[in-house]
């Protein structure tokens, strides 16, 4: 994963001509930091676990990003998720740097007063490198607002009442209201940006959407109320498709009591394999890395693709879809509207202050306009893909702000 998040920065480091002394110090790693977790669990066994922190860049401000609760969580993952967190506050330009960590426990093996001690355990042993001028977390897979409302708790308890320690709290506890659907707002702003410019409007496209959890589910309700057709979703557990366009608080509704699509009586079912290369103008592929592939990306019938997934589309079938001349909206665009919201949750708890639902909203629309459209205007510029566009617009804004605070002979070319 590092080495697809690095082969773009190159690729885009290469269309500004950037020294490679300036390079090195962009992908260096401000700190990494691992802790051992050792805890009796409520069984009375020993349980023990590794935690991590890695802190990618911090030039533009705090660092921000995700923990991760995963068996697969290692150092390596949380270097990769940082480094590209960095370019992802900078696309949006709110004033963030780039980390993410997370522990390498299953929580779904875990009893809740048990993922609360490891929770509490690592809070005590990364206290000193995070805070909410330094870096500030918030939930990746397998962590929720209630693991949020925990870290908050137990930061307090050493530096006094912190609520701006994490984002993605309960809204009980200085949480923002529209962070929840926040990732899938920004999706439908980027579609919607991506149609204007080729003279659509919603009602005139079909949407094909893998992965109905938070991102994939508020995408399509808030595209299907903007009057596009969702004509395919595909989860986990299967897939249904409607050609009129499927029921989307129905279908929502269905997920919540059932886990999954899977059953849904108002569409038919198929495999959830075929989604990728679905006969509909969009895609949205909202739920696993890696999804379009080399064996799959020259199949996939949509023009437009937005990502609303990190990762879900390998380099090799990025260079096959651009050749083909389907439009991607890159990930670090594309699903920035969690973290925008997580800046205004921030924000809010940095000045005592609560937005309301449609404030947010609009601000968030706001930013997620503006950020689609200044990569436009970058990939124009120099007659590139959107994918390099953004890392360009993002290598420039954190380039110039590494460099203005240190003393360097070398100069930016840009
Ligand atoms: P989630 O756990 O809520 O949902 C994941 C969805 O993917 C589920 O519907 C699941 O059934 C589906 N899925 C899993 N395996 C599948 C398969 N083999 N085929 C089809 N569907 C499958 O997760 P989420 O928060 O919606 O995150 C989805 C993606 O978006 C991840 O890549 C995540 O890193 C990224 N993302 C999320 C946010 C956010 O705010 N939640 C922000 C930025 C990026």
């Amino acid at each position: 994963m590092l080495a697809e998040s690095h082969f773009y920065f190159h690729k885009a480091a290469d269309v500004l001509g950037l020294p490679d002394k300036v390079r090195t110090i962009l992908l260096t790693p401000h700190r990494s930091v691992k802790v051992g977790i050792a805890i009796e669990g409520e069984d009375g066994e020993l349980q023990s676990y590794e935690g991590y922190r890695v802190q990618h860049n911090h030039a533009r401000g705090p660092m921000k990003g995700g923990l991760r609760y995963h068996p697969a969580m290692d150092e390596d993952h949380a270097a990769a998720l940082a480094n590209l967190m960095t370019w992802k506050t900078a696309v949006v330009d709110v004033p963030f740097g780039g980390a993410k960590g997370g522990i390498n426990c299953d929580p779904h093996t875990l009893s809740e007063r048990d993922l609360f001690q490891i929770t509490v355990r690592f809070v005590e042993q990364m206290k000193e490198v995070i805070g909410p001028m330094t870096d500030i977390p918030a939930p990746d897979v397998n962590t929720n607002a209630t693991v949020m409302g925990w870290i908050m708790n137990e930061y307090s308890k050493y530096a006094g009442f912190s609520p701006g320690i994490v984002t993605g709290k309960p809204l009980d506890l200085f949480g923002s209201e529209g962070r929840e659907a926040a990732t899938g707002r920004g999706v439908m702003d980027v579609l919607a940006e991506a149609l204007a410019e080729q003279g659509k409007n919603f009602g005139d496209v079909t949407v094909a959407v893998q992965g109905f959890g938070n991102v994939g589910s508020n995408a399509a309700r808030l595209i299907a109320e903007r009057g596009a057709k969702i004509v395919a979703v595909a989860d986990h557990t299967g897939g249904v498709c409607a050609q009129t366009g499927l029921d989307i608080p129905a279908l929502v509704a269905w997920v919540a009591e059932n886990g999954g699509v899977k059953g849904f009586p108002a569409g038919e079912a198929f495999d959830s394999s075929e989604i990728i290369t679905w006969d509909a103008d969009v895609l949205v592929p909202a739920a696993l890395e890696d999804a379009i592939h080399k064996d799959n990306a020259a199949d996939v019938k949509a023009r437009i693709i937005v990502e609303g997934a990190n990762g879900p589309t390998t380099p090799e079938a990025s260079q096959i879809l651009n050749d083909g001349g389907v439009l991607i909206v890159p990930d670090i665009l594309a699903n920035a509207g969690g973290v925008t919201a997580s800046y205004f949750e921030w924000a809010q708890n940095i000045q005592q202050f609560r937005w309301d639902e449609e404030r947010v909203n609009q601000e968030l629309d706001k930013k997620m306009s503006r950020a689609y459209r200044s990569v436009r205007e970058v990939a124009n510029e120099h007659g590139i893909d959107m994918r390099t566009a953004a890392f360009v617009l993002a290598i420039r804004r954190v380039g110039k702000a590494a460099l203005a605070r240190i003393h360097v002979k070398t100069k930016l070319p840009f």
